[in-house]
């Protein structure tokens, strides 16, 4: 028999990082097996599902690499279906009108709770044939009324429900559209799905789900409920701990292969091994090595999986993804260097691409303005000098190379009798704008030959400058 998962999100905001981390467990479970990953979006909620949610859904899906080997299927074109299987379900005798209006509803309620019962639907329409004719319905399913519904969870194990806390479920609401519980049997019914994946915040629906695919001679898939994630504060994720959706953390300059990693191990774990490839991932992830108990976020470590992405990936790959920062932030790649010798340079002294594209502007964009501080400490009069002799000993250089430009800086300190500081500050604030930067001889090669020349020159008239008004 073969696997099959899916990822069922409803469009009604962003791809979070539960939701995100969800797919990736539906999809590493399905890939390893061979499997079959579908994704399916769950509109039926017509008022608060919306386009720009499928459109973020779908984007988020595939930057993370997540991509689905069918759908996605839209839940709003299946109506026709679940109208069959609601049509099916009342013929059968499974399902049946009732006629209880919201006032009456209520007042069951009322007095349930009135007595000390927990309120649910106690089935007055369940058996009655004296249906009124042109009075509006909705359509119950008839949840067996006895025994107990048992959950073989493959994360959270055996949970067991009595029937007899399950009420009848509206399936059809009055205005003939199905409901939730509904629409997600059939899918998961027709769509074959063998491994129902997803939070544990539907945990209260699945005895009921799995009492509705009974009743249909469904085959009933397996479920692992995943346990919730929990802010730094241990409550539940959500947007008061800042960036949530997927998408926001590409625009915080994550990279996907970071992410993924970190969102895998919150809930599962292999070891004390905390790297993990996606090829390594699909070969080692299992549902039985997932946690039991919530997972909390910790921004610290995905920092720090960021940064190691960054250093160990291929370049190119790095380049990619810092492309789009660049493109972003509207620096003209075209005039300066390979984005991937950036990364070469600067991949160790960052966490995100978002700070590596701003320590890198001044690769690709020039500047009329020296940071303050770092100015008034090293564009002093006494850096004249040396600026101007390095200048001309890089205006003689024929070739733009690293050992070149490293000696003709070293022979103008040499020249002056001045130590490496006395000159490489003042040259790294004229030629980056401030003071800090690789090693001097590599931002050189890197700015180019013509900007670095500039840049002295806008420095020693900065200087003379600074002499005059003084
Ligand atoms: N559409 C549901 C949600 O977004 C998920 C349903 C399911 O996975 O069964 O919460």
């Amino acid at each position: 028999m073969s696997l099959v998962t899916r990822f069922a999100p409803s469009p009604t905001g962003y791809l979070h990082v539960g939701g995100a981390r969800t797919a990736l467990y539906s999809w590493l479970y399905a890939k390893k097996r061979g499997g079959k990953f579908i994704l399916r979006i769950e509109d039926t909620d017509l008022e608060r599902s919306n386009q720009d949610s499928v459109d973020a859904i779908l984007e988020g899906m595939h930057w993370l690499g997540l991509e689905h080997d069918e759908g996605p299927y839209y839940q709003t074109q299946r109506f026709d279906l679940y109208k069959e299987v609601v049509a099916q379900l009342l013929a059968d005798g499974k399902a049946y009108k009732c006629f209880c209006t919201a006032e009456e509803v209520d007042a069951m309620r009322e007095a349930q709770m009135a007595a000390g019962e927990k309120p649910k639907y106690n089935g007055m329409w369940r058996e009655r044939t004296d249906h009124p004719v042109d009075k509006p319905f909705v359509i119950r399913f008839k949840n067996p009324q006895q025994g107990t519904v048992v959950i073989d969870d493959m994360i959270k194990g055996r949970i067991e429900i009595a029937n007899s806390e399950l009420d009848d479920l509206i399936i059809a609401r009055s205005d003939g559209t199905p409901t939730y519980n509904l629409t997600v049997v059939v899918d998961d019914w027709k769509m074959g799905i063998t491994h129902v994946i997803r939070g544990d915040d539907h945990v209260n629906n699945t005895p009921r789900q799995m009492n509705i695919l009974a009743a249909l001679g469904a085959e009933i898939p397996k479920y692992a409920h995943v346990p919730m994630i929990l802010g730094d504060d241990g409550k539940r994720l959500s947007k008061r701990h800042g960036a949530v959706g997927v998408m926001q953390y590409r625009d915080n300059g994550f990279l996907p292969e970071a992410l993924i990693n970190y969102l895998v191990r919150l809930g599962w774990s292999h070891g004390d091994q905390e790297i993990f490839s996606k090829a390594e991932l699909v070969e080692l992830f299992d549902l039985a090595d997932c946690n039991r108990a919530p997972s909390a976020f910790n921004t610290e470590k995905l920092l720090w999986l960021n940064q190691h992405y960054i250093k160990t990936l291929p370049p190119e790959r790095v380049a990619a993804e810092l492309q789009w920062h660049l493109t972003e932030q509207q620096l003209d790649t075209s005039k300066g260097p390979a984005i991937e010798a950036v990364i070469a340079v600067q991949g160790e002294r960052v966490k995100t691409l978002k700070e590596l594209v701003e320590v890198s502007r001044y690769f690709y964009e020039d500047f009329s303005e020296f940071e303050e501080n770092a100015a008034k400490k090293h564009l002093r009069p006494v850096a004249a000098e040396p600026l101007a002799l390095v200048k001309q000993k890089l205006a003689e250089l024929t070739d733009w190379q690293l050992q070149p430009i490293h000696d003709a800086i070293n022979a103008a300190a040499e020249q002056l009798g001045l130590g490496m500081g006395k000159v490489g500050m003042p040259m790294r604030v004229a030629v980056t704008g401030g003071g800090n930067s690789p090693a001097l001889d590599q931002t050189l090669l890197l700015v180019g030959r013509e900007r670095t020349l500039a840049r002295i020159e806008l420095a020693l008239e900065f200087i003379s400058k600074r002499a005059e008004a003084s």
